[in-house]
């Protein structure tokens, strides 16, 4: 059997403590699953840990918190275990542990390393091209080969997908989800909290987002990341309708549907990236854990990059400069793929289960 970590057992004598207090027990959904449990084993641990949303309501509440000799600080020891078990269950295992630590380095070297990768490909295949004004109807695949871009983008979204979906079922396993008979109105709830935030939204008032006042930026600037991320993915999903349904090859006009998704999406994906990340800098340090900041910082710029030159690609598609910044855009985008499964990006996964796993367990507790 595997040792527990330190994390583990300092969130244990954390939630043992908060068990027999149970002060935050309306503060937000971990409280109440925490109360149904009598002692904690490190699956439950894992699952409190990814159903907290990191409001730090509790931290500003409580009687014990630093310099309280019982040193209380959910936020702070949630977010290192989160991380824990972010790499846990990472597949391949290896390439968790790498991205544990070095967030920042990799992500960036991983998207310089792509970038520099095609940039090479076109230069080496004819550098004029990568400099010159391309117009008209296939454009972009005169600068990039069709059959490069496809096959890249395959390679790297598969393998991200399956790797996603290895890391869900190890979670799923190792938190106590079972088999069983699928039930609709647990998804549902799940997926109705998933698409509103619900738990970002504080029960109405907001989030400890700064310090003890109130907010609900993190949950404004999380939807505008979301929602921007997903109009992205319409843009790549029309504009695929739009080359293998309808032969209509890009670039499209500004006003199509996958340019529109797209010019909107990476509007809101810069602002929403920009302002977390302010948010990070700027917040109360204290129920903050510094080890996992810079995995934070390291998706929230590459998120940002991608958004920008994104838009700047659609700003300088008739110059000159298009081959740079599409090979450069189509760089980030693949690396961001590629770190996908080892980011903290996986939190949207883990989340989504917990949430899941805790509107299943709330029916079984009006069952009983
Ligand atoms: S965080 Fe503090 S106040 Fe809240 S339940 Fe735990 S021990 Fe009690
Ligand atoms: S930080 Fe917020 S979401 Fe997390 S346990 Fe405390 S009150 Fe709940």
């Amino acid at each position: 059997m595997a040792t527990e970590s330190a994390t583990v057992a300092e969130a244990r004598r954390q939630m043992e403590i908060c068990n027999a207090c149970r002060y935050c027990e309306g503060y937000c959904a971990v409280f109440p699953a925490m109360a149904m449990r009598r002692s904690f084993t490190e699956g439950d641990l894992t699952h409190l840990a990814n159903l907290c949303h990191g409001c730090k309501g509790c931290y500003h509440a409580c009687q014990y918190a630093p310099p309280h000799a019982f040193g209380i600080n959910i936020p702070a020891t949630f977010a290192e275990l989160r991380n824990e078990s972010y790499a846990a269950h990472a597949w391949p295992a290896p390439l968790g542990a790498v991205f544990e630590r070095n967030g920042t380095i990799v992500s960036l070297f991983a998207a310089l390393g792509v970038a520099l990768a095609l940039i090479l490909t076109v230069a080496l295949q004819d550098p004029a091209v990568l400099w010159s004004a391309q117009r008209g109807v296939g454009a972009f695949f005169r600068v990039i080969p069709h059959w490069l871009m496809i096959s890249l983008g395959l390679l790297t979204f598969g393998f991200a997908i399956v790797a996603l979906a290895m890391g869900a079922r190890s979670y799923w396993r190792a938190t106590g989800g079972g088999g069983g008979a699928f039930a609709p109105a647990p998804a549902a709830e799940a997926v109705v909290d998933i698409a509103i935030m619900r738990n970002l939204g504080g029960g109405g008032h907001g989030c400890n987002d700064l310090d003890e006042g109130f907010s609900t930026r993190r949950r404004w600037l999380h939807q505008a990341l979301m929602y921007g991320f997903l109009l992205c993915f319409a843009a790549t999903c029309t504009g695929t309708i739009y080359h293998y349904f309808l032969s209509w090859k890009s670039p499209h006009a500004f006003l199509s549907l996958p340019v529109q998704f797209g010019f909107w999406g990476g509007v809101l994906m810069m602002i929403g990236t920009a302002g977390l990340a302010h948010v990070k800098i700027i917040t109360d340090p204290g129920p903050v854990s510094r080890k996992v900041m810079g995995g934070e910082f390291a998706i929230l710029g590459l998120l940002f990059l991608i958004a920008a030159t994104g838009l700047l690609l659609l700003a300088v598609r008739h110059t000159g400069a298009m081959g740079l910044m599409l090979a450069i855009h189509l760089g980030l985008v693949f690396a961001f793929f590629l770190v996908l499964p080892y980011s903290k990006m996986v939190h949207g996964l883990y989340r989504g289960i917990a949430l899941l796993r805790n509107a299943q367990e709330k029916r079984r507790a009006v069952a009983v």
